[in-house]
């Protein structure tokens, strides 16, 4: 299956990237050669002779890079964490395909900007309609006082479910190198407001399901957005403009209800008792879209379960209970373009202090 599916942390990358680096018969020298030819062509980028040594260093280490564990997938209250430096590399040596993740980042000052990896992470990278966390990663030796500022984060193209990490150092002298004990942290505030936006749109998305789903032919829910400035859930079938205030009586009820939000790990049979396997299997003509388990854990699929809702395979930050999504979900418009529906919404901001 190619192509990636589109949920964070339920990604696979294509098979041909796979096989480079998961090959059982790939030996260490080979596997560094197809390395080193990867970043060939990226060799005449101008950066300074520290960068070309630091990534030399990471390079000659990532014959074959792990995956990068996602904790928040198991704890989504950590918000610092203690780890070790697995990779370090230039922005201006990351392979293209890697490069073109960050084009919607804010712009950074070339020499300053890096990428780092680490054998886990807390950060969220941008995925399935949830932006990425943003925070810092600070040197646990006090005397070397060194802080990155991570500004992105995004599952890499070109490795495997390897989670890249840019920012900048204050300056390009005075780096990590790998190795280094660190600690990570995330912007808290940030943190909360996505995960109120991003458990917001499954409180829309269940809410619209429970009162259309047998009024409109077809009708299926497709994809989100749980950005700030263009939250919105898209929706099979035409929802007229008088659903508007039924479909926000109907999200109220459910804040109101104060409904656990759970997360789990299924198998198929699970979908299957729960009579849910179409949230796993593939939709008319869109094959390529079915969102696969995780293999690390058995090849189980996370969900999130609002409960007395409705669940959905998902590899988003959440808050506890729907009530925590704040004073009010704001059910804002709906538009209609070719037999779809998209109907935006917005959360209070600010609740963090
Ligand atoms: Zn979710």
């Amino acid at each position: 299956m190619q192509g990636r599916a589109r949920l964070p942390g339920l990604t696979i990358s294509s098979p041909r990237h796979r096989s480079l680096y998961s090959s059982p018969s790939l030996n260490k020298s080979r596997s560094r050669r197809i390395f080193s030819d990867t970043f060939r062509s990226h060799l005449n980028s101008p950066t300074t002779p520290l960068q070309h040594r630091l990534f030399r260093a990471s390079a000659s280490k990532m014959t074959t890079p792990p995956p990068t564990e996602l904790l928040f997938h198991h704890n989504s209250t950590l918000t610092t964490h203690p780890t070790t430096l697995l990779t370090i590399t230039p922005f201006a040596l990351l392979p293209e395909p890697d490069q073109s993740l960050f084009k919607s980042s804010p712009p950074l000052e070339k020499q300053n900007a890096f990428v780092l990896t680490f054998p886990s992470t807390i950060f969220h990278p941008q995925g399935g309609g949830q932006p990425s966390d943003e925070g810092t990663i600070t040197s646990s030796s006090s005397s070397s006082g060194v802080s990155f500022t991570v500004t992105s984060v995004r599952h890499s193209l070109t490795s495997p479910s390897q989670v890249l990490h840019l920012g900048t150092f204050p300056s390009p002298d005075a780096v990590f190198r790998p190795g280094d004990e660190v600690t990570q942290a995330i912007d808290v505030k940030k943190r909360l407001y996505y995960s109120r936006l991003h458990t917001a749109g499954h409180i829309l998305g269940s809410a619209v399901r429970h009162l259309l789903e047998s009024h409109i032919e077809g009708f299926d829910e497709l994809k989100a957005s749980h950005f700030p400035d263009s939250a919105a859930c898209e929706f099979r079938g035409l929802i007229e403009g008088k659903w508007k205030g039924p479909i926000q009586d109907k999200v109220n009820e459910f804040l109101q209800a104060k409904m656990p939000v759970e997360i789990d790990w299924w198998d198929q049979q699970d979908f299957a008792r729960e009579g849910l396997e179409r949230l796993i299997l593939p939709r008319d003509g869109e094959g390529e879209n079915v969102i696969k388990p995780e293999g690390g854990r058995g090849k189980k699929w996370r969900v999130v379960r609002i409960v007395g809702a409705e669940v959905y395979p998902c590899g988003g930050t959440h808050v506890e209970r729907t009530d925590l999504c704040g004073e009010e979900v704001k059910v804002r418009k709906i538009g209609r373009s070719k037999g779809c529906s998209r109907v935006s919404y917005g959360v209070v901001p600010g609740l963090e202090g």
